[in-house]
């Protein structure tokens, strides 16, 4: 079992976490018209990275959702942080 680090409540089991998305998508311009097509691609495409990857995740204990950076080869975290802090 692995355990994630939420930045807020530390080291936990990942049972208690759930992907939210692809962190830094744009979202699109809903002021304007959007076809079907391209408000799916938004919500249900991901660059699928090999390597390090942004994700959103959310833990369902403290109910906070922030960034996640994860190599997706390894599965190894390689650091969170909150969603308004800017990682160093
Ligand atoms: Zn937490």
């Amino acid at each position: 079992m692995q355990q994630f680090p939420c930045p807020f409540c530390g080291l936990r089991d990942e049972r208690e976490f759930h992907f939210a998305g692809e962190a830094g998508k744009p979202r699109p311009d809903t002021t304007q018209p959007i076809s079907d097509a391209d408000w799916a691609k938004y919500l249900f495409y991901c660059a699928n990275a090999k390597g390090a990857s942004h994700e959103v995740w959310v833990h369902t204990t403290c109910q906070e959702y922030f960034v996640m950076t994860r190599d997706t080869v390894t599965m190894a975290v390689l650091g969170t942080h909150a969603l308004h802090e800017v990682p160093a």
